[in-house]
């Protein structure tokens, strides 16, 4: 009987560790798999030469029973077609029956990439996943701007799916496995590499704490108006220990970067507070704020839609009531 296996693809970040997504995947696909013999879960690992021996250990304790490691250093920062390359050739050898990217900037490129190469069908962006008695991949994703959910299947193999980050969790439990570690050397020198880094800005420069672990987060819309009227979230987060997000009216007008979009294209949150600054509610922006504890609106239009999801809504001018904010937390007179 062949082995039944699922294929995640580990999303390494520029602090040389993988992306928590991917962590997420290992664990619901070790979940999905208790009641199915002969499984197998296998993680692919795209990198630099670095030593990668806790990073398998972690994912050893998630449930992974293999993992596969192409170390190149021409793998140091991310390229499209090279990694792509290296992904298909390792697919091919090992035919699994479900491969599994994180819904993030670099899953929703490289996926649809390697599923064309493969020839199979992708379902992108899911927030669930399960398996069918019969070991088909259900897939579960928002449709018609997040009003309903469309349940997907590929009919081809393997099936494939990119899942967003946040959606599942990180399991507790530590699961002792003899996981397999198998190095591998794919030959990509001869593709075309046509991309090249000229500088590398970090996220980090903005001060902005991870969106999907923050308690608090302060996001704008584009009723802030401008880059400075937003940038004064970034001070709100810094002094609260949160995070700061954004709305698509927000990205698409240039006042905040894509990586802290949130909704239906961008990320969800499950903040315990959650305060919109001049956003209007639009059901793809609210598809990312399904699961945070408080909803705080503040617009200066009392119809917005945003008020009918809002636990507490404040009918105002945003940047100033922002202003307000900022001045009081410098003087410490205001406690979140
Ligand atoms: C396929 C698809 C996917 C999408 N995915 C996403 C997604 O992931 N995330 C997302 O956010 N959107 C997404 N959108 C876009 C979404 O439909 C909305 O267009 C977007 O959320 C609007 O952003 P906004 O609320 O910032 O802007 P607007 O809709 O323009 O709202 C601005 C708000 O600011 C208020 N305002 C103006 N001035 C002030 C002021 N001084 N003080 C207080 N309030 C003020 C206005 O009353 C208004 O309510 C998607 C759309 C499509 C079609």
């Amino acid at each position: 009987m062949n082995k039944f296996k699922i294929t995640i693809f580990c999303e390494m970040t520029k602090r040389d560790y993988p992306a928590e997504v991917s962590f997420e995947l290992v664990s619901k696909s070790y979940e999905m798999v208790k009641n199915i013999e002969n499984s197998e879960i296998q993680v692919i690992i795209v990198g630099k030469r670095i030593n990668y021996d806790k990073i398998i250990d972690d994912f050893s304790m998630q449930g992974a029973d293999k993992v596969i490691v192409v170390n190149d250093d021409v793998f140091t920062d991310y390229s499209p077609s090279l990694y792509k390359k290296a992904i298909v050739e390792i697919l091919k050898q090992e035919k699994p029956d479900i491969v599994l990217f994180g819904a993030t900037v670099m899953g929703r490129e490289l996926a649809p990439l390697v599923a064309t190469e493969l020839q199979t069908g992708l379902t992108a962006d899911c927030t669930d996943l399960s398996i069918t008695d019969d070991k088909k991949l259900e897939a579960t994703r928002p449709t018609f701007g997040g009003k309903m959910n469309a349940v997907i299947m590929c009919r081809t193999f393997p099936q494939m799916a990119t899942v967003r980050p946040n959606v599942f969790k990180h399991s507790k439990e530590k699961i002792l496995k003899d996981t397999a570690v198998d190095f591998n050397w794919i030959d990509v020198h001869s593709e075309k590499n046509n991309l090249s880094i000229l500088e590398f800005i970090p996220f980090e420069q903005l001060n902005n704490k991870d969106l999907l672990k923050a308690k608090i987060v302060f996001a704008g819309g584009k009723g802030l108006k401008n880059k400075n009227n937003f940038a004064k979230l970034y001070e709100l987060a810094k002094l609260t220990g949160g995070s700061t997000g954004a709305s698509r009216g927000a990205v698409d007008a240039g006042f905040a970067p894509p990586e802290i979009q949130i909704g239906q294209t961008g990320q969800s949150v499950s903040s315990h507070i959650y305060i919109a600054f001049g956003i209007s509610g639009m059901a793809q922006h609210l598809a990312g704020i399904n699961s945070c504890d408080t909803i705080i609106a503040v617009n200066n239009d009392e119809n917005a839609p945003i008020f009918q999801h809002a636990d507490i809504g404040i009918i105002g001018n945003a940047v100033e009531i922002i202003d307000k904010m900022v001045e009081k937390l410098k003087n410490k007179s205001l406690e979140i």
